[in-house]
């Protein structure tokens, strides 16, 4: 299954890679947040494969009375879990909270409680198909794993605990690579898990 996964960043020159069939045999998208959702709409209407997404801290607050809070065409799975093509999905959305008014902005307390809310969901999973998850997709990475020690790019604990408890093979996000992207390497393991940031976009075949 080839997947294009894109964060944090528009590339324009993205149309032009799909317009050259760069991407024709692409089976997903997922988009790992921060960015506009009229460029996962754009994506998702020129590939015609599903897009799923997490919002960033960037992204409005997901409201269904306000179309504008979602990226049409596309599918929210914050705290979410999903299957697509025997490929079992889940998503967590936001980033550590660094502003008292911050959207989609969690302390690491907060953000362990939404969390513990995908247990059922995980534990569901294991029963029907013998695991808990194939890729997490999330905004923020995990404590200590491609983040940063400045208050709005530090990891959330939340995401090591998923890590742990779910094992999924990939786990995707975006947030923070601008900052540290000469200076830590995108691909790290974690235990079973391969963990990869994701800004601006990536080509990842499974
Ligand atoms: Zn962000």
């Amino acid at each position: 299954m080839k997947i294009l996964a894109v964060s944090d960043q528009v590339v324009e020159r993205i149309y032009a890679l799909i317009s050259s069939g760069q991407f024709h045999d692409v089976d997903l998208l997922l988009g790992c947040g921060d960015l506009p959702y009229s460029y996962l709409e754009n994506i998702v209407s020129l590939l015609n494969v599903p897009l799923y997404y997490v919002p960033g801290n960037h992204d409005p607050e997901y409201d269904e009375r306000w179309s504008q809070s979602r990226a049409e065409g596309c599918i929210n799975v914050d705290l979410r879990l999903t299957a697509f093509k025997g490929l079992l999905i889940g998503g967590f959305g936001g980033s550590v909270k660094y502003r008292p008014d911050g959207v989609n902005q969690y302390t690491q307390a907060e953000a362990n409680l939404r969390a513990w809310r995908m247990l059922p969901g995980l534990l569901w999973n294991r029963i029907r198909y013998g695991r808990a998850l194939d890729v997490l997709i999330s905004h923020s990475p995990p404590f200590g794993i491609h983040d940063d020690d400045t208050k709005a790019h530090q990891g959330l604990h939340a995401l090591n605990w998923l890590l742990r408890v779910a094992r999924p093979r990939y786990h995707f996000h975006g947030h923070t690579h601008f900052y540290r992207q000469n200076l830590s390497p995108s691909v790290t393991r974690f235990g079973s898990t391969e963990i990869m940031n994701i800004y601006p976009y990536k080509m990842i075949e499974i």
